[in-house]
């Protein structure tokens, strides 16, 4: 599309846009008292507006059944992950029974690692990204250290070429070949949080079985962002969390996928618990652990039933609207995004996000050259949500759910004045 840079033109955009009533579902904080721009999506999605009536019913049969509303409520406790399946399935493109909702994402992604990463003498090593987020970082670490390895040693962190802000896709994959032999686990991003990089999920998979390693990612930033195929790109297993696209608010619980190849072989190691033991059996209360079969037999605990019922809100919003016309209207919005920020010539700034539209969701980083903070406290004054991350990166994530192309052409003027300012 050839976009131009005037209001009237982002007004056009909003009324072709075939997802505009669902702003309407979502609450959206003010500033001075008018809605403020928020481009921070990827960090914690806003509320929708259902998420308050599906916490009230849990609250409500709670206070009515007490224990009996593990059976009895309108959702019974027992099996309230499952309500979540459906939807998470077509959110990751996988079967239903390869994903379940549990936990937190590091909590998850700890989880799996004890299943899938399984060091040996020879084939130790731990590819990923270098610059991942931090808790990835630990979880590796800790893993690492967990098995008896020096990370320095056991540790691959790829970088960038000289010059570059991205990974090329053959790069990755001819560093999974040349590190092939001692290759435990290839563990990426699925949309890198500081780049805003989408990942090649099928090639980065390819590559790692290729040599006999394990494919897991982390989807944090992907999933209700970017089209996912985890089953048929045969990826091993994947962690997400859902505050962020997801909308399912802070700290909700996060979720699981293993492939169906993995989902019966219980000899795989495992951290066990009874939510994860073989469902006719759990209240049984014997020794001996029989996992269930598929991503349900990685369960540990019982589930925060309502930390999860504002997620039962946002997966509706998800699946009415439509994976495909939500990429549609994400690849336009941050399209323009990057054509007003481009026309404002780049010397204070570039944007380190990939320009291809398969290569990125919906953030744009965009690195500061100078006056990065100042900039950045403008924004804030003039009633734009956007997010610094250290050192010197705005991140903005325009969300096809809930904000405008209005928005993007606010927010590119007020930028603009925010760096002649500063
Ligand atoms: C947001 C995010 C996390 C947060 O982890 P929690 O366990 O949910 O607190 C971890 N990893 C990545 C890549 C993230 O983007």
């Amino acid at each position: 599309m050839k976009f131009e840079n005037s209001l009237a033109f982002a007004h056009t955009l909003d009324r072709q846009d075939p997802l505009r009533t669902y702003r309407k579902s979502f609450r959206i904080p003010r500033h001075s008292g008018r809605p403020v721009i928020y481009f921070t999506g990827n960090s914690l999605g806003l509320q929708p507006v259902g998420a308050a009536a599906f916490v009230k019913q849990e609250l409500n049969d709670w206070a009515r059944l007490g224990v009996d509303g593990h059976l009895h409520a309108k959702r019974p406790w027992l099996h309230y992950h499952k309500f979540f399946t459906r939807n998470l399935a077509k959110l990751t493109g996988a079967k239903p029974h390869e994903v379940v909702a549990m936990n937190q994402l590091t909590v998850n992604l700890h989880l799996l690692m004890v299943s899938f990463y399984r060091p040996t003498a020879t084939r130790f090593k731990i590819l990923s990204e270098a610059g991942a987020f931090s808790s990835d970082m630990y979880a590796i670490e800790s893993q690492l250290r967990f098995h008896g390895y020096d990370p320095a040693r056991a540790w691959i962190e790829l970088r960038p070429r000289p010059g570059e802000y991205t990974l090329r896709t053959d790069d990755i994959v001819k560093a999974i070949e040349d590190n092939g032999p001692s290759l435990a686990l290839v563990l990426f991003s699925g949309v890198q949080y500081y780049t805003g990089q989408f990942f090649n999920i099928p090639a980065i998979t390819r590559a790692a079985h290729a040599v006999g390693a394990v494919a897991g990612f982390d989807l944090a930033h992907a999933v209700g962002n970017v089209p996912l195929n985890l089953h048929d790109d045969d990826v091993d297993f994947a962690v997400w969390c859902s505050y962020k696209y997801l909308n399912s608010g802070p700290g909700s619980v996060a979720g699981a996928f293993v492939h169906e190849r993995h989902g019966r072989n219980f000899s795989l190691p495992r951290f066990a618990g009874w939510w994860g033991h073989e469902e006719a059996e759990r209240f049984k209360m014997r020794r001996g652990f029989k996992a269930m079969a598929g991503a349900e037999g990685w369960q540990v605990s019982n589930f925060p039933v309502l930390a999860g019922a504002a997620q039962l809100a946002a997966l509706e919003i998800f699946n009415k609207a439509g994976l495909k016309p939500l990429r549609r209207k994400s690849i336009l919005l941050t399209g323009y995004l990057e054509y007003l920020l481009k026309e404002m010539g780049e010397k204070n700034f570039c944007i380190i996000t990939p320009s291809g539209a398969d290569e990125r969701g919906c953030q744009l980083s965009v690195l500061m050259k100078r006056k990065g903070r100042e900039v950045y406290r403008k924004l804030l004054k003039s009633g734009v949500m956007a997010d610094w991350r250290e050192p010197d990166v705005i991140r903005l994530a325009p969300v096809p759910l809930y904000n405008t192309f209005e928005e993007v052409y606010r927010f590119a003027k007020i930028f603009r004045n925010a760096l002649k300012t500063s």
